[in-house]
């Protein structure tokens, strides 16, 4: 897992700022989240061979509302899911009352702190760091993130404890625990009652209690004889144990469950329909390739006109995932639940069967010859032999020559028709043309 840095600190200093320069570095494999809250950010950078997380409690604050409201709330969210937190103050504004608010809190805290003093640009080092000594939060470390000056000594020093990216970064492996299923959506969708309900009926091999608010519980199960493990964002088991109040949602832990999974069932809820937040971890689990189920839950008790309107509108939303089974289900009463089993094989299946080039290269011919690719400067565009180049999610590499000026239509009608010949359903897939000359 990403070691997880959290940008805090009260407006203006330049927390915004700096958050940009971590995950838009030249060297910065670029994944941002924006959306997933309404008052954080979350961005992956990599730096020095680190790979690692921003969160960014940027637009957050404001006079009116006072550091305290704004500590007690998205800061402290953010730093209960960081490894390191990256406590910001401005050299140019000097010492604030705020600021020492802000230390206050950190000071108990248990995370790993850091004190940045940003917009350092100009100013001798020692100048800028010393009011902010008194501060007990250790040794200032100024930085100009606008400029980008010590960003990149002080982050490596920051990511010295930990490891540089290894191939755990990898897809998960299969395969003597069984298809791991992360169960993922906003809050109050019903993940956690989906999970009881999942469960209820089925044998719990042994689960793993510990953890922290962040780390998705993997709880490893047993249905008709097969293995399964479900990954849990929802914190049933702990809740269960701990107190009955509804747990934070963690999007460390969402972002976490789905990069570990095999299969992630989306939970939606039928009462609110679609919202923004539901657009935004769904676009996340696409462009992850992730294998998909949408699970529209809360169906029971709705007249069945509201039910017709919701299954047609959630039909035409989600059309951009339409390779994913949409169901319709009740985990309060158990209603469909069952049914989500044969979808989670199917697209388990679909994203990870190996297809041979024999195989692929005879429907290639075939899609061909029943629609021809069109002539490009008096030639004929020519598709000569497809591979397969990768899966989960399927890669097929298709050789012809002036593949570059295939047109999109045509593209799209080779991929349906993949898709239906070799029974795809529940994963994404990728299709890669290359030209011989
Ligand atoms: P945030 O509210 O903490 O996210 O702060 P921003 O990143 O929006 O920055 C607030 C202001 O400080 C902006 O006008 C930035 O251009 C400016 N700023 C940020 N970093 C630096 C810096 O290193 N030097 C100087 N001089 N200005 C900076
Ligand atoms: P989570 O935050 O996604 O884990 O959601 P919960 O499982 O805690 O459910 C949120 C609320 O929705 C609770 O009050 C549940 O009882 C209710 N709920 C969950 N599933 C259903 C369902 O299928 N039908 C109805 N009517 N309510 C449900």
């Amino acid at each position: 897992m990403n070691p997880v840095i959290a940008l805090v600190g009260r407006p203006n200093v330049g927390k915004s700022t700096l958050f940009n320069r971590l995950t838009r570095s030249r060297d910065a494999i670029v994944a941002d989240y924006p959306g997933l809250t309404r008052d954080r950010q979350y961005g992956n950078g990599v730096l020095g061979g680190k790979s690692y997380t921003v969160i960014d409690t940027g637009g957050i604050g404001g006079e009116d509302e006072g550091i305290e409201a704004v500590m007690a709330d998205q800061s402290l969210l953010a730093i209960d899911e960081a490894d390191i937190v990256l406590f910001m103050v401005d050299a140019r504004a000097g010492l604030m009352p705020d600021d020492e608010a802000i230390a206050n809190h950190l000071r108990v805290n248990q995370k790993k702190t850091w004190l940045v003093v940003n917009k350092a640009d100009g100013m001798q080092e020692e100048v800028a760091g010393a009011e902010f000594w008194s501060l007990g939060l250790g040794d200032p470390h100024p930085i100009a993130a606008a400029h980008g000056r010590n960003v990149t000594t002080l982050i490596e020093h920051v990511l010295e404890p930990f490891p540089e990216i290894g191939d755990e970064e990898a897809h998960p492996e299969l395969l003597e625990d069984g298809i791991r299923i992360g169960i993922v959506g906003r809050p109050n969708v019903g993940k956690s009652t989906l999970v009881n309900r999942l469960l209820g009926e089925e044998r719990v091999v042994v689960y793993d209690e510990a953890g922290t608010t962040r780390d998705a519980i993997e709880i490893p199960f047993e249905r008709r004889g097969r293995p399964y493990v479900l990954i849990d964002t929802a914190g049933v088991r702990r809740r269960k144990n701990v107190s009955l109040t509804a747990e934070k949602f963690s999007i460390i832990k969402t972002l976490e469950a789905i990069k570990e999974c095999h299969v992630a069932v989306m939970v939606l809820d039928a009462r609110t329909g679609l919202v923004e937040q539901d657009l935004h971890l769904l676009d996340f689990v696409l462009s992850s390739g992730r294998a998909l189920v949408l699970a529209v839950n809360k169906w029971d008790g709705l007249e069945a006109d509201v039910k017709e309107k919701m299954r047609s509108e959630l039909k035409r939303r989600l059309g951009f995932a339409d390779y994913a089974d949409l169901h319709f289900i009740s985990a309060l009463h158990g209603t469909a639940v069952g049914d989500l089993y044969p979808s989670i094989e199917r697209a388990f299946a679909s994203a990870t069967t190996r297809w041979s080039t024999n195989r692929l290269t005879t429907l290639l011919h075939d899609a061909v010859s029943e629609h021809q690719p069109p002539l490009v400067n008096g030639r004929r565009i020519k598709l000569r032999m497809a591979h397969q180049g990768g899966a989960n999610p399927p890669l097929i590499v298709v050789h012809g020559n002036q593949t570059d000026a295939l047109p999109e239509a045509y593209k799209r009608y080779l991929t349906n028709t993949f898709r239906r010949v070799l029974k795809i359903r529940g994963t994404p897939m990728r299709f890669e043309f290359r030209s011989g000359r």
